[in-house]
């Protein structure tokens, strides 16, 4: 891994700008979710938002991945191609999203119920999401990279879920992806030292089953080895003095 790049004030708000554009793009995305649509659809939909504000999408082009968004449905746990299978009322489907703008990036994802969904499986949405705001509130000036991941697992695992360990958050800015790696278990006290002006995305993958996954034929989807569901959230934030300062909402989602 490459170093770590402390922001300024200025570039933490062109991050917020981008992130931002995110959290649009994914409320546009969920407004059109709906059973019958499909995964083209909707990237569709996120590139065409992305691009009338002035913004690139992050993910297109990036090692050649083809799409705007990552779409993940039910026990797809993330990176998965948006394609032509029509949602079903039940199903989950798990939407990331980057955008670029004046060289700096924003990066979310959303875990979506299509319709009703069951007890069991909208259980999971809900302690992943909860999960990632337990991991935000660790993520405090004076801890370290550990304290994240502990508080993630620890909720987590209270239900039986299993945390996937192969794909983890990381450093934001001037590329989607810096240093440092923000895993989503681990052991408090541990890791690197978080600091004023280190901007990170924690982005829990969280599965109902095994914490084991399997990658599919694509050479991107991601998938849980026990075929049961996996929900994914995400938020870009900047650590700060005190609280971390979340740069993502989830708010026009939720608005819905
Ligand atoms: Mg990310
Ligand atoms: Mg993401």
């Amino acid at each position: 891994m490459g170093p770590i790049y402390y922001k300024t004030e200025s570039e933490i708000r062109k991050i917020r700008e981008s992130s931002l554009i995110v959290s649009d793009t994914l409320a546009e995305v969920g407004k059109a979710i709906k059973p019958g649509v499909t995964g083209l659809q909707l990237d569709k939909i996120a590139e065409d938002y992305i691009k009338s504000v002035g913004a690139k999408p992050a993910f297109k082009g990036y090692k050649g991945f083809p799409g705007t968004l990552c779409i993940s449905v039910n026990a797809q746990v993330v990176h998965g191609i948006p394609g032509n299978y029509p949602l079903k009322e039940g199903d989950i489907i798990s939407v990331d999203c980057g955008v670029v703008k004046d060289g700096f990036y924003g990066d979310s994802a959303y875990t979506f119920a299509v319709g009703n969904i069951n007890a069991e499986t909208a259980q999971l949405l809900k302690i992943t999401k909860e999960s990632l705001y337990k991991g935000i509130e660790a993520a405090r000036c004076g801890n370290r990279i550990g304290d994240i991941g502990a508080a993630v697992q620890e909720y987590v695992e209270r239900y039986n879920y299993g945390v996937v360990r192969e794909l983890v958050g990381h450093g934001i800015g001037r590329n989607l992806h810096e240093s440092p790696d923000v895993p989503n278990y681990g052991k408090r006290g541990n890791g690197t030292a978080l600091k004023r002006g280190m901007v990170i995305c924690i982005e829990p993958m969280i599965n109902m089953g095994t914490r084991n996954v399997k990658q599919e034929a694509d050479g991107w989807t991601m998938t849980t080895s026990d075929g049961k569901p996996s929900a994914h959230f995400e938020h870009t934030i900047a650590i700060t003095d005190g609280e971390a300062q979340i740069l993502t909402t989830f708010g026009k989602i939720e608005n819905i």
